[in-house]
C-alpha cells in the first residue's frame, strides 16, 4: 500500500502544488510513498503562517515554552519504534540504527529544555554613576532548514528544539528520499501543545530549497548536505541577506598508530566505515595507518569486514544494510574499479554481493582499498558508501600532513596509547571534531558540531551553545533613571564612565 506524503503547513496536511514523486525502500526498490512537491508559492503560504504565529510565539513565556518541549520529548520516547520503522523502510538503515539516530537528536530536545539558562542575559549594574547596563538575545523570526537524506531524524533535531526555544518559528525541508519522519515529528509538536505554523514541513528539492534561501520572510537558514550544495545555499542565502550555517560533505581519517592496540582500532574503524553503509558525514572512510601498524591493521580489519552481515534493515541480524539508491551503489562499484585499474589492491570486495531475495535492492558488501595513490579520486572524494582505504605513511608527522591535506575538515580520530601523541594530533589537526581513540566524534547535544574547510560554511556550528546563538540576537540596554529633579549639565563630548 503506497502512503500519500502531504506538506505540514497551519497544524494540518497540505498537498501542494500537484507534482508528486515516489519514495523507494532501498533494500526492494518498490515505491512506498507518493511525496507531493512544493512550489515557491506553497513555500510563501508556509512562510506568512510561520510568521503570524511566531509574533505570538516569540511571547509565549520561557516556562511554558519548556513545558511543551518536556511533553515533546516524553512523545518522542513513546512513538520512537513508529519513527524508526519509516525511517528504516524510506533510508534502510537498521532498526537499532535507526532508532541510535532519534536518541541522538533528542540530546538536542533535552538541551534545548534548559533555554531558560541559556537565554540569561548579562547584567552590570553601576557601570557609570547611576548608570546600568544588560544584554538579552531575541529570536531571529522565521527561519529555514534543509536536511540530507542520511540522519531524518537526528540532522533536523540539530535544529529545530533550539530555534523553537529561542522563540522562532521553524519550516523545516527535509530530503525527498526519507520524508515521512518530519511529518510525525510536526504531528507530535502539535499533541505537545506547540502553536500550530511554529513547526511546518514543505517538501521537494531545488526549486523549495531556493525559494527558501531567496524569501524576504525568511531571517536564517541551517542547511546540512554535500559540498556543493552547502555552497550554493550559502551563497544563495547570505546573497538574500540572511545568516546561514551551511554544513558539508566529508572525508574523515583514522590514524592507527603502532602503539595502538590494533584488534580494538579495527574494530573501532570498521563500525566508522561500515555502519550504515558508511552513509554518516562522521563516517571513516580513510584509515591511516602509521609505520608497522599496516600489515597488523589490513589482517584486522579485513576480519572485521569479512564478518559483517548484509541485508535489509529491518531483519534480525543485519550488519549493514542498502545504500540509499541505484546510483549511490553504481557510484561504490565504480570509484573502486577506477582504483583497481589504477593498480590498488582490493583487500575485501563486497562488488558482487547479491541478497537472496532482495536481487533488486541496493546492497554492495564491505569493501577495503588499499595501495593507492594519493591523488586518486577514490581517496580524496567523499564516497559516501561502505569503502575504507586504508594509506600508509612512516611516520606521525606524515599521517598529520595527509589528514591536514584533504580539503574536508568534518572528523578525525587517531588510535594510540600515547598521550604524547593524542595532545599533538589534536593541537595540529585542521578538523572540527577529533576523537581520541574513538572512531565517530560526534559532540553530545550540549556541545555543539561542526566542521572546518570544505565540510562548514558560515560562522557557527550546529546544536548547542553555537545553536543558541545562531538563532538569536543580542540587545545592549544602557538604562538610568534620574530623580524627577535631577539637574545634569550637558556636554558635547563622548561619554567617559565616571
Ligand atoms: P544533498 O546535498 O544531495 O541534499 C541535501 C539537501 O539539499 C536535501 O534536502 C536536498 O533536497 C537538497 N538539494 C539537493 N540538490 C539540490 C540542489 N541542486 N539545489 C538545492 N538543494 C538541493 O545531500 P544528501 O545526499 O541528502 O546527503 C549526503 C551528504 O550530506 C553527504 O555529502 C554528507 O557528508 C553530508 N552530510 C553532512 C553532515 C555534516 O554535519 N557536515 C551531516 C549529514 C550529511
Amino acid at each position: 500500500m503506497v502512503y500519500e506524503i502531504t506538506h505540514w503547513i497551519d497544524g494540518g496536511e497540505v498537498a501542494g502544488s500537484g507534482s508528486t514523486q515516489p519514495v523507494l525502500n532501498p533494500a526492494t526498490n518498490e515505491q512506498v510513498g507518493t511525496l507531493h512537491l512544493a512550489d515557491a508559492a506553497t513555500v510563501d503560504r508556509a512562510v506568512q503562517v510561520a510568521t503570524a504565529a511566531q509574533r505570538e510565539w516569540a511571547q509565549v513565556s520561557l516556562s511554558r515554552r519548556t513545558q511543551i518541549l518536556y511533553r515533546m520529548r516524553e512523545l518522542m520516547i513513546e512513538h520512537t519504534d513508529e519513527i524508526a520503522s519509516v525511517i528504516t523502510r524510506e533510508h534502510g538503515k537498521t532498526l537499532a540504527d535507526a532508532r541510535g539516530e532519534i536518541a541522538r537528536g533528542l540530546e538536542t530536545l533535552e538541551f534545548a529544555t534548559s533555554i531558560t539558562q541559556d537565554l540569561k542575559g548579562g547584567f552590570s549594574a553601576n557601570v557609570s554613576t547611576g548608570v546600568d547596563a544588560h544584554t538579552l538575545r531575541q529570536p531571529l523570526g522565521v527561519v529555514a532548514g534543509i536536511t540530507p537524506f542520511n540522519f531524518p531524524a537526528m540532522v533536523p533535531f540539530w535544529m529545530h528544539p533550539v530555534a523553537i526555544a529561542t522563540g522562532n518559528a521553524f519550516v523545516l525541508k527535509p530530503s525527498e528520499r526519507d520524508p515521512s519522519a518530519s511529518n510525525i515529528v510536526a504531528r507530535l509538536y502539535q499533541q505537545a501543545g506547540l502553536p500550530d505554523g511554529v513547526f511546518q514541513v514543505v517538501h521537494g528539492g531545488k526549486t523549495v530549497v531556493d525559494a527558501l534561501c531567496t524569501h524576504d520572510g525568511i531571517a536564517a537558514v541551517s542547511f546540512v548536505g554535500s559540498t556543493p550544495i552547502a555552497q550554493h545555499v550559502h551563497a544563495t542565502a547570505s546573497g538574500a541577506g540572511k545568516r546561514v550555517q551551511a554544513l558539508g560533505g566529508a572525508n574523515n581519517h583514522a590514524v592507527v598508530m603502532p602503539d595502538a592496540n590494533i584488534e580494538f582500532a579495527a574494530a573501532q574503524v570498521a563500525s566508522g566505515a561500515f555502519g550504515s553503509a558508511g552513509e554518516r558525514c562522521m563516517a571513516v572512510p580513510v584509515a591511516v595507518t602509521v609505520g608497522d601498524a599496516h600489515q597488523r591493521f589490513l589482517t584486522a580489519i579485513r576480519a572485521e569486514a569479512e564478518k559483517l552481515v548484509v541485508g535489509p534493515g529491518d531483519v534480525e541480524g543485519t550488519d549493514m544494510p542498502p545504500v540509499i539508491t541505484p546510483d549511490a551503489r553504481e557510484r561504490v562499484i565504480r570509484m573502486t574499479d577506477e582504483a583497481e585499474q589504477a593498480g590498488a589492491t582490493i583487500l575485501v570486495d563486497g562488488r558482487g554481493l547479491v541478497v537472496e531475495g532482495f536481487e533488486e535492492g541496493n546492497f554492495v558488501g564491505p569493501i577495503v582499498i588499499t595501495d593507492l595513490d594519493r591523488s586518486h579520486p577514490t581517496y580524496t572524494d567523499e564516497v559516501f558508501g561502505p569503502v575504507l582505504v586504508v594509506m600508509h605513511v612512516n611516520n606521525f608527522d606524515e599521517a598529520i600532513e595527509l589528514v591536514n591535506s584533504s580539503p574536508f575538515g568534518n572528523g578525525t580520530a587517531i588510535f594510540t596509547d600515547s598521550g604524547h601523541y593524542a595532545r599533538r594530533f589534536e593541537d595540529e589537526v585542521q578538523v572540527g571534531m577529533i576523537g581520541i581513540n574513538v572512531p565517530i566524534p560526534t559532540p553530545v547535544g550540549y556541545y555543539s558540531f561542526g566542521g572546518w574547510k570544505n565540510s562548514l560554511f558560515g560562522e557557527h556550528h550546529a546544536h548547542g551553545p553555537e545553536g543558541v546563538s545562531f538563532y538569536t540576537r543580542q540587545k545592549a540596554v544602557t538604562t538610568r533613571w534620574p530623580a524627577q529633579n535631577e539637574t545634569v549639565e550637558s556636554s558635547m563630548s563622548f561619554p567617559t564612565h565616571d
